[in-house]
């Protein structure tokens, strides 16, 4: 299957967690074998982060550098995780100065031609900080924690975890919930779920929980042919497609409801500082329940409108953008005073989620200029965005609603190979200066 282009897959597998599955306290002395052996492990893992991120790239086969009372399985099991967090860390801040320089030259761009705005300051870089451990989570393979059938009626698995006593390993029993049981249970075959090797164990509030996965392979329904939808996203609409259809927007109940909680948590703020200057020892706590709950309003809403959206594009198949960090500020930049870029980041992943789920094809394209295009003409432009929701082109006048361009753009992309192989923002920019002067020629006849 590898004739032109990229390969086409015709299923994929998701792999789907089941959470909060809680060891019970009864085993309280086993458990504490377990407590002695998570800041250990924390720390070499800690230990391990930064040296990722600082002196060696990540490398999860690693040879152990560090002395540790763990044994080498254990420490194999900590370079794993912290090569996977010290990847996507150093990834990000690739991407992240990428975005900075990409800004810079634009800065500098602009200045020569005297375009600069009123009091603008050039960008800078500020270093990232190395990323600190401080929740206890331990994802672990078969080597250290196994998962074992129980043969009693009692509880379904043993957990067989290997401590800081060479040969003492532990045993702890897991009883599922009967909501967990249904979770792990094929409804067509009434079969239990084959689980995954590797566990997570978590410890929060004082209680230990432990996350199994299983795999699930879902063929690929949309045909090969299917014509493209291209999805904006943003946030004063989620989502907005070439077909010029909307879904979902944090205007409205939601932006009253954050207004509402920012405020509570300002007073709180000044009640904490009052009463700190008065000596009172202990404060009410920052974090704030009805932030939570927003947090989950607005990821519901979120997901109601991509589920509305794929319903109402039976038949098709799907691109959208692959969020850089530019794009994410660049998009939340009007409403940053009031949310956080995570929960614009949550809109990509809950298409690919729900897709991949679905067996719809979807494909992230390439975000860069998509909102600064013209769709018609590829000419880029900043000006080309006189405000938020209104694209006019300066060189040839095509006036639309900016979301809807963006998603004609993203549509475009799909089967854009020229622009897929683009390395960075300077290439698109070069690919789109071209196309708009191949536009120019073949529409101007002699100039
Ligand atoms: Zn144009």
């Amino acid at each position: 299957m590898s004739q032109g282009g990229q390969k086409r897959r015709q299923k994929q597998t998701i792999t789907r967690s089941v959470t909060h599955i809680r060891l019970a306290e009864a085993n309280s002395v086993k458990l504490a074998a377990l407590d002695a052996l998570a800041p250990v492990y924390l720390a070499l893992c800690q230990q391990y982060v930064t040296y990722f991120c600082t002196e060696e790239l990540p490398n999860k086969f690693s040879p152990t550098i560090f002395d540790t009372s763990l044994a080498e399985r254990w420490q194999r099991v900590a370079i794993q995780q912290a090569a996977g967090i010290a990847r996507s860390w150093r990834t990000n801040k690739a991407n992240a100065y990428q975005d900075y320089l990409d800004d810079l030259l634009e800065y500098h761009n602009r200045e020569i031609q005297g375009k600069l705005e009123e009091g603008e300051k050039e960008p800078t870089w500020r270093e990232w900080n190395i990323p600190t451990l401080r929740q206890i989570c331990i994802q672990a393979t078969d080597h250290v924690i196994a998962l074992e059938h129980s043969h009693t009626d009692t509880f379904d698995y043993w957990l067989r975890i290997s401590t800081l006593e060479k040969h003492h390993p532990l045993r702890v029993p897991v009883k599922l919930s009967p909501y967990h049981i249904e979770a792990l249970t094929d409804p067509k075959t009434k079969q239990r779920r084959p689980i995954n090797t590797s566990v997570t164990l978590n410890k929060r509030d004082g209680t230990w929980w432990l996350t199994l996965t299983y795999d699930t392979i879902i063929p690929i329904q949309t045909k090969p042919d299917a014509p493209v939808v291209g999805i904006d996203v943003g946030i004063a609409t989620f989502l907005t497609t070439s077909t010029g259809k909307h879904y979902g927007t944090f205007h409205g109940k939601l932006r009253d409801r954050q207004k509402r909680d920012r405020e509570k948590r300002r007073r709180k703020a000044k009640l904490r500082a009052c009463l700190k200057k008065k000596g009172v020892q202990k404060l009410p706590s920052t974090s704030s329940k009805s932030g939570q709950r927003l947090a989950r309003h607005v990821r519901q809403s979120i997901n109601r409108a991509v589920n509305e959206c794929l319903q109402g594009h039976e038949g098709y198949q799907i691109a959208y953008e692959q969020l850089s960090v530019k794009t994410m500020k660049y998009k939340a930049r009007a409403m940053n005073a009031y949310l956080r870029a995570s929960n614009l980041a949550h809109i990509p992943e809950q298409l690919a989620w729900s897709t991949a789920k679905q067996g719809i094809r979807a494909t992230k394209v390439k975000s860069a200029y998509s909102s600064q295009e013209c769709s018609v003409c590829h000419y880029v432009d900043r000006a080309n965005r006189p405000n938020q929701q209104t694209f006019c082109c300066k060189a040839c006048g095509q006036r639309m609603h900016a979301d809807e361009n963006a998603a004609l753009n993203i549509a475009q992309r799909r089967y854009d190979e020229e622009l897929r192989a683009c390395t960075d923002r300077q290439a698109v920019k070069a690919l789109l200066i071209r196309r708009h002067q191949e536009w120019r020629k073949a529409h101007s006849g002699w100039s």
